[in-house]
């Protein structure tokens, strides 16, 4: 996986609203957020670019990481009894920009289905 505009997030060479960081976890708000609520939450030191590279024998437990953060986010933002979208884009036809595995959350308001 090359340098992204997410490494640079990571090491704090360009500023992010951070919202949760741990060792191996960091999120922050989405710049051009789809819902009120719009976090993305990326793995600090796994370079994969997407989902199509995630080996359960090797990325379980960072896997496990990732959610445990999904669902801390929620509870704190306030979404996590009323409902709320996950995302990951993986590959060209998915609409993925940033080549980072990272997990969208979105929520504070209706989603729709299908997601178009
Ligand atoms: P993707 O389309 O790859 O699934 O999602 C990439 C997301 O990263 C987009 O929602 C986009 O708005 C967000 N994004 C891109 N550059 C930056 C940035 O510099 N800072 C932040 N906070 N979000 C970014």
């Amino acid at each position: 996986m090359g340098e992204t505009i997410f490494s640079k997030i990571i090491r704090k060479e360009i500023p992010a609203k951070i919202v949760y960081e741990n060792e191996d976890v960091l999120a922050f708000r989405d710049i051009n957020p789809q819902a009120p609520v719009h976090i993305l939450v990326i793995p600090k030191k796994l370079e994969i670019e997407n989902t199509t590279q995630i080996k359960g024998s090797e990325h379980a437990e960072l896997l496990g990481k990732l959610f445990d953060a999904v669902n801390e986010i929620a509870r704190a933002e306030g979404i996590s009894e009323k409902g709320f979208r996950v995302v990951i884009n993986s590959g060209p036809e998915s609409g993925q920009d940033v080549l980072h595995l990272h997990l969208h959350i979105l929520g504070g308001r209706k989603m729709h289905w299908p997601p178009g």
